[in-house]
């Protein structure tokens, strides 16, 4: 007997996540150096000093198990939230957090609904439990399709992802879309919205969904540590739930989930006000000057809520812009062939990859 028919079918039919390479590696295939990476939306000035001060503090506690109930941080969130503690999970990212809820809601037989293209990781965490993803595309100005979306909710649907601002587009629905398609789902499924990049968003309409935590059973806001704390290498994010969601989560996670350095890193990173505005200000920029740019050269770009722009710059563009040292994610597998998704970097990488662009679009090599 294989070893392969003892896999069980689905986790068989699942395709390996396709993460950018990393840098070094890159420049070794492609004999380059001094490349930039503009492909995973983490944080282009670093991580939060204070976490990193923090952390060094506590290297030589790394003998310890961590805090498996993350004491500390979850009062610090709490408090900052407005959310009672016992309603906040954390995971190794908020990726273990989707996955969580996969586990706990998800089977054979059962529906996800979520918009697509949106983030890669929710066909993986439905498909890894043998149950069915509803995708429903989104509207002709790759915004989430609301109403669509709540159609597409049936007996069988168990969990619904609302990914705001969305991945890969940076496209954001405002709060009335937002608060009339709460209101309108069926009490019988969970809804869970994904913030990963709320900090970012600039438009005055961007929606409570905290305040849906309050309001509606079965409901759930992930957020991360990994975008705008810069603590992607931790690995460390978190869902505020309702009390009773919450507490299937915290029974179904593994107790030492989150690591001891991440508690202590996030924990400092909370407090790290000027980091946070140091970075949003910067992103701000930089968004401003790669959409102004690129539609300089006849590019559309998206308008954007997050720290990535979606841009159509032809097929073939991400292979070109990596013979230049230029990083960026190609969007293929979303079924985007002629769309990369840039990430938002410091002045100079930016430059970089607009006059990348500009050889590009101009015939050069
Ligand atoms: C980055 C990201 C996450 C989670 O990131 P973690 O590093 O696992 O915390 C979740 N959702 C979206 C849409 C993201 O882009």
């Amino acid at each position: 007997m294989a070893l392969r028919d003892l896999i069980k079918p689905h986790v068989r039919a699942l395709e390996p996540y396709q993460p950018g390479k990393p840098i070094e590696e890159l420049e070794r295939e492609l004999g380059i150096s001094g490349s930039v990476k503009l492909a995973s939306n983490e944080s282009p000035l670093g991580p939060s000093p204070k976490a990193i001060a923090a952390l060094q503090k506590s290297f030589a506690n790394i003998h310890r198990y961590p805090d498996g109930a993350s004491f500390a941080l979850r009062r610090k969130l709490a408090e900052r939230l407005g959310v009672p503690g016992e309603q906040l999970v954390f995971g190794a990212g908020a990726d273990e957090v989707l996955e969580l809820l996969a586990k706990v809601l998800l089977g054979p037989g059962d529906e996800c609904v979520y918009a697509w293209p949106s983030f890669a990781m929710y066909p993986i965490v439905v498909q890894g439990m043998g149950a069915t993803s509803v995708r429903v595309p989104l509207d002709r100005d790759y915004v989430h399709d609301l109403p669509a979306m709540a159609a597409a909710v049936n007996e069988r649907t168990k969990l619904l992802f609302v990914c705001n601002p969305n991945n890969p587009t940076g496209t954001a629905v405002g709060a009335e879309a937002f608060d009339a398609f709460m209101g309108s789902l069926p009490e019988d499924l969970v809804v869970a919205v994904d913030e990963a990049y709320v900090d970012f968003a600039r438009r005055p309409d961007f929606p409570d969904a905290l305040a849906w935590v309050r309001r509606r059973p079965g409901t759930i806001v992930m957020r991360t540590f990994s975008k705008i704390f810069g603590l992607a290498g931790l690995r460390i994010g978190y869902g505020a739930a309702d009390p009773e969601l919450a507490d299937y989560l915290q029974r179904a996670r593994h107790p030492f989930n989150v690591n001891r350095l991440a508690e202590v890193a996030a924990a400092a990173a909370l407090d790290d006000r000027e980091f946070v505005e140091r970075v949003t200000g910067s992103n701000v920029r930089g968004l401003d000057y790669l959409s102004r740019e690129l539609r300089g050269l006849g590019i559309q770009v998206w308008p954007s809520e997050a720290n990535f722009v979606l841009a159509r710059t032809g097929a073939g563009t991400y292979e070109r812009l990596l013979q230049d040292g230029v990083i960026v994610r190609p969007m293929a597998g979303f079924g985007l062939p002629d769309c990369v998704r840039i990430s938002v970097g410091v002045p100079e990488e930016n430059e970089r990859l607009v006059k990348a662009l500009r050889r590009i679009r101009e015939g050069g090599a």
